[in-house]
């Protein structure tokens, strides 16, 4: 039916991946495909109480500005410019409804059809999502243990491509798990200083560092970065409470575009969010918890996969964040027909051609650590093994 949805429709739709996925919401499967948080970390307790609060001024239940809780933006300011270091006000911050709409505006505010966007490979599958409903010309760029080779951007840009928007999560990646370097952050500042395109770093993943916290962010070092963050991963999803930061013309251009989108976000869930990370005792103790929870949870999965697979696979040094990534030394292993096996052994995971599209991604899978406890990773780490042997020799 010609006509039906815009052009935009064309080029989405629902991945084979992702139809594979849903059949892994069996019960007896265990679930390392996902991105979620552990529940038991959410502080359901505190929202309750700053949810109980905050009903108790009508305000809370109002529309609010279109840019966020003003209280909620001096507390960001205050913790983001404290990371770049820089005073940051108010006005150069956007609260959006979850990081992931701040990406989506910002694809509408920077990008026309056919303008090129540089993502890592493998990538983030909801920038992929955003920017190619832009209808932007995606091109990638390898990560590696250092996170986004910076080199290989060089040399792109060398060749004469010119990248509107440059897209990296700069602290333990999604799906990689790595770290940006902090080299390759002033690399990347400045070769977007000299050829002029505008760097989005993702980060909602910064706050679960396991030992040492990343290094300054990519924003700390140019103007032409706008830094995106959320409440996702260490407050609880369902707040939807992200935010940008960033070139005032551009935190501008995004307010006018949200007024057309949801003409505001949640005033009540802003202001749960402002209380719990203003109180920053409390904040300090509740990400501790989560680090040393992720950490030992990161451990318990690389150690299982390391004795199910031996030398067969290389795993991601995993510093911080939610993720693991494996690598198949065999590239002929087809990680997308594993996986089929993996959900009959009862274990499921992410393939890593749902990262983007080169070929080597094939052979590798991402694993989601923080919602299972060590003994169930354990599990887990023992059925992936089996599906590995059953897989190859079939
Ligand atoms: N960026 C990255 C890299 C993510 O992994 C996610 C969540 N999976 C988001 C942005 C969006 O998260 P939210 O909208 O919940 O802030």
């Amino acid at each position: 039916m010609p006509h039906t949805f815009s052009r935009r429709m064309d080029g989405l739709r629902s991945s084979a991946i992702r139809n594979l996925l849903a059949l892994t919401a069996r019960p007896d499967v265990i679930s390392l495909a996902g991105g979620l948080p552990d529940p038991d970390f959410i502080p359901r307790e505190r929202i309750r109480k700053e949810a109980e609060r905050a009903l108790t001024d009508p305000a809370s239940v109002q529309y609010g500005e279109t840019t966020g809780l003003r209280r909620l933006r001096d507390v960001l300011a205050a913790r983001e410019g404290a990371r770049i270091g820089r005073l940051l006000n108010a006005g150069e911050v956007v609260v959006t409804h979850g990081s992931q709409q701040a990406l989506s505006l910002l694809a509408q505010v920077l990008l026309d059809p056919g303008d090129v966007v540089v993502v890592e490979e493998p990538a983030y599958t909801g920038a992929l999502q955003v920017f190619r409903a832009a209808q932007a010309a995606v091109q990638s760029v390898p990560l590696d243990r250092g996170g986004m080779n910076t080199a290989a951007l060089q040399e792109l840009l060398e060749s004469g491509v010119r990248p509107t928007v440059v897209h990296t999560v700069s602290n333990f990646h999604n799906p990689r798990g790595v770290v940006l370097a902090a080299d390759r952050r002033k690399h990347l500042a400045a070769l977007a200083d000299r050829y002029g395109f505008w760097v989005i770093e993702d980060d909602p993943y910064g706050e679960l560092f396991f030992d040492a916290p990343a290094p300054r962010p990519v924003a700390a070092f140019s103007d032409r970065v706008i830094r995106l963050s959320s409440a996702s991963k260490i407050l609880a999803p369902a707040l939807r409470v992200g935010w940008l930061h960033g070139d005032r013309r551009v935190c501008e251009a995004v307010e006018l575009l949200k007024q057309g989108a949801d003409l505001c976000g949640s005033s009540l869930t802003h202001q749960i969010t402002a209380a719990m990370l203003s109180d920053e005792a409390w904040l300090a103790l509740h990400l501790d918890m989560l680090r040393t929870r992720y950490g030992a949870r990161s451990r318990a999965l690389t150690a299982g996969i390391s004795s199910a697979f031996g030398d067969s696979a290389a795993l991601s040094d995993v510093q911080g964040g939610m993720f693991c990534w494996v690598e198949f030394t065999d590239d002929t292993i087809d990680t997308a027909a594993l996986l089929r096996t993996a959900v009959e052994h009862g274990v499921a995971f992410v393939p890593g051609s749902a990262f983007g599209m080169g070929a080597h991604l094939g052979a590798a899978l991402r694993l989601c650590y923080a919602t299972c406890p060590e003994d169930v990773l354990a599990v887990a780490c023992e059925r992936l093994g089996d599906a590995y042997l059953a897989h190859a020799q079939s």
